[in-house]
């Protein structure tokens, strides 16, 4: 595994102390900083990132134990190879990994050596528990290691806290297990059982994929008919991420980007398809138990249920800021929350991969500087 700096880019010796400011991930709670920059995955290392090269005071807090974002929590078995679309962070391309190898160590030791690679140093663990209003329009942010107060907040913290598990009826009465994807340990668990794999994303089709190979049975279900795609492109991918721009701007929950681009049709999909393990089934009607029941009398006997339904944004500890629209979403232009110009929000929405993480970063610290030299010329904004 290598990495490479890109030209032009390299912020080593500016990062940490740029213009001469405290970058801040030093800051002790308690101090005042520029911005608070709240989550250490790919959003909020490309914010940092572009924090330190505009030379505006930050700290970055994450309350995970080390580098990696939500990958380091990711299940063993999902290689980096079998991740589509990781992009590198800015300034330093992620090359040559091995394929073969687990994406949370390739991706946590990429994330580690990025961060000693530009000086972002990250507290951790720090858990945010709440941001709040504070005195002459700078924003609290109350967490485990104290609080920091500042001019301006980077949310960042993605989706990985919050796993979305739906309610159907009779699931309380289920004898067997329920996990959530967020909880997946790999197939092995699985052996010689019988497992429903609820949900119609990426990581669905992943676990039905490798826990075939050692279970009973297993039996797909997903509230709508899924979309293969062969040839997911450039295009698609920007109308993909439009649909659900369009969404956050009118104040609706996002969905996530990956859940609009429809399922990648590769070689282990095909043949997923071929063997009918990615043969699919509508919901049920009703959880058993001791399995499931379709309207049509049908049913289907099993030791697990496992949720791959998704995850939401977790964005609880922003809720004293009273952000929420009607629709349950927080309305965004660009990265810059409609009822605070204060807060971005980078990873969220549209925004919600690692490309448009990477670029989301980018575009909240120009905001950000903007915003700075405008209360440094007229005071501090209302
Ligand atoms: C299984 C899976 C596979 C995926 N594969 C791909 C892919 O192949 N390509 C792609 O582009 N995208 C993929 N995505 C989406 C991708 O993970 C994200 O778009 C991107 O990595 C998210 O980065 P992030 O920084 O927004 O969030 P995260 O990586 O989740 O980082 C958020 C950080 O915030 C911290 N945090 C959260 N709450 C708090 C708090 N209250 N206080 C302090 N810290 C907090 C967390 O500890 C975490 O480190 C995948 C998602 C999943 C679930």
């Amino acid at each position: 595994m290598a990495w490479n700096t890109g030209t032009g880019t390299d912020t080593s010796t500016g990062a940490g102390t740029a213009a001469g400011v405290d970058t801040g991930p030093g800051a002790a709670a308690g101090t005042d900083v520029d911005v608070v920059v709240i989550g250490a995955g790919q959003a909020g290392l490309s914010s940092a990132y572009h924090l330190a090269r505009a030379g505006i005071g930050h700290v970055v807090l994450d309350h995970a134990p080390r580098p990696g974002g939500a990958w380091q929590f990711r299940w063993p078995s999902l290689t980096y190879g079998k991740v589509h679309g990781m992009h590198s962070l800015p300034g330093m391309e992620l090359a040559g990994a091995d394929p073969l190898r687990p994406s949370s160590e390739v991706i946590g030791e990429y994330f580690g050596a990025y961060e000693g690679r530009f000086g972002l140093r990250v507290r951790r663990p720090v858990d945010v528990s709440a941001v709040r209003e504070g005195a002459d329009g700078r924003l609290l942010a109350e967490s485990s290691a104290g609080t920091w107060s500042a001019r301006a907040l980077i949310n960042a913290t993605g989706t990985w806290d919050r796993p979305f598990w739906p309610r159907y009826a009779g699931q309380e009465t289920f004898r067997g297990r329920q996990l959530h994807t967020a909880d997946y340990p790999g197939p092995q668990e699985f052996a010689g059982a019988r497992v429903i794999v609820v949900g119609g994303g990426t990581s669905a089709v992943q676990h039905l994929l490798e826990i075939s190979r050692v279970a009973a049975e297993t039996t797909w279900v997903t509230r709508r008919p899924p979309v293969f795609r062969d040839g997911f492109g450039e295009a698609e991918g920007r109308a993909a991420v439009a649909l659900v721009d369009e969404r956050v701007r009118r104040g609706l929950a996002p969905q996530s980007v990956v859940s609009v681009t429809g399922l990648p049709l590769n070689e282990a999909v095909r043949a997923g398809l071929e063997s009918g393990v990615l043969e699919r089934r509508p919901v049920f009607a009703r959880i058993t138990p001791t399995g499931a029941v379709w309207a049509d009398g049908s049913r289907v006997d099993a030791d697990v249920i496992l949720w791959a339904t998704g995850f939401r944004a977790a964005v609880d500890h922003l809720s004293p800021l009273h952000l929420r629209e009607p629709g349950g979403g927080i309305r965004v232009e660009g990265t810059r929350a409609v009822r605070d110009e204060r807060v971005h929000l980078v990873g969220y929405g549209p925004s919600a991969s690692t490309i448009g993480a990477n670029r989301a970063g980018g575009a909240a610290v120009r905001e950000i500087r903007r915003l700075l030299a405008r209360e440094r010329v007229g005071g501090p904004a209302a």
